[in-house]
């Protein structure tokens, strides 16, 4: 699917189209100089306050505040990461060996809802993925989907998995539901940098800036980082960028829990894999240096 979203933004008198890789359409609007518009959500927006704190500012867009529309609807401003640059290229990047929370999976265990379309959208991926009682019922809560999309994904065995791409052709695609495997995701890696390694190496290097800010970071010391992305973005003059994207299912952990963002995994850890996906990012990315 190609996801132009339907605004274009204003930039030194000159019009461009923002890209939007990911989230629903209705989600951004245009802001005023440099900036978007995200559809104001509580969790995402206390991370933002403490985030100014942090030491990841050089790696997070700078966040303006609330906006009210004149209907009330709230918006969090944030800097456009494209705005600086022709013609970007731009990755999404989800980080972490899980996309729900841990609060999500014991209130669906609790109040377990069947959801049709997640059903839908399974078959659409792989027809052959229900079981059998599964395409009886034609529906399939959410953590199963979100687990079936982990393991087709990168997710559960590398700690990340691409989301979208738009590439220098200037066509965009969220066609990486089953890019799974360390080569298949180099192969997209490559093909996103057109095997440019002056640009890869820029990536790499900005990766080893983030992960000691990630590893010291405030707001990953005391949150379980879920559904979070890196944006890379790079133009053909090799100009490029690596940013902390989407906080909105970054929540705190419960009071006596501390994770690394590296263990593994098992429920009521509250571990999210977020440096584990890093780390594994970082070394993919190295190997295509030499
Ligand atoms: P989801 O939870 O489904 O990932 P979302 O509604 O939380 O979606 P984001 O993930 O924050 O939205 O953003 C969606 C897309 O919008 C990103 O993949 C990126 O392409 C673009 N985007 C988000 N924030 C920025 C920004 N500050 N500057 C430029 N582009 C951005
Ligand atoms: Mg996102
Ligand atoms: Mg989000």
């Amino acid at each position: 699917a190609v996801t132009w979203s339907p605004f274009l933004q204003q930039l030194k008198k000159r019009k461009y189209p923002w890209v939007q890789l990911a989230g629903h359409q209705g989600c951004f609007q245009a802001g005023e100089h440099g900036t978007i518009l995200k559809k104001l959500n509580t969790n995402e927006q206390k991370c933002y306050e403490v985030l100014e704190n942090d030491n990841l500012t050089a790696f997070i867009p700078a966040a303006r505040g609330e906006v009210v529309k004149e209907n009330g609807e709230k918006f969090l401003q944030l800097e456009d990461l494209l705005a600086p640059f022709d013609s970007p290229c731009v990755m999404d990047v989800k980080m972490g060996i899980r996309t729900y929370l841990e609060d999500e999976l014991k209130k669906a265990r609790e109040n377990p809802k069947l959801r049709s379309d997640m059903y839908e959208k399974m078959v659409d991926i792989d027809p052959s993925a229900p079981t059998p009682e599964e395409q009886e019922l034609r529906a399939i809560s959410k953590p199963r989907y979100m687990q079936w999309r982990e393991n087709i994904s990168s997710s559960s065995s590398l700690g990340f998995r691409i989301e979208g791409v738009k590439n220098s052709n200037g066509v965009s695609s969220k066609d990486f539901k089953r890019t799974r495997t360390w080569e298949q995701v180099q192969e997209v890696f490559q093909d996103f940098t057109s095997h440019n390694k002056a640009i890869m190496s820029q990536y790499v290097s900005r990766l080893k800036e983030i992960r000691p800010a990630v590893e010291n970071s405030k707001l990953f010391k005391d949150h379980e980082v879920i559904g979070s992305s890196l944006l890379f973005v790079h133009n053909s003059l090799g100009k490029t960028g690596v940013w902390l994207i989407d906080f909105g299912k970054t929540t705190p952990l419960p009071k006596n829990i501390v994770t690394n963002h590296r263990n593994k995994w098992v429920e009521g850890n509250h571990e999210d894999g977020y440096l584990f996906g890093l780390d594994n990012l970082i070394s993919l990315m190295e190997e295509l240096l030499v």
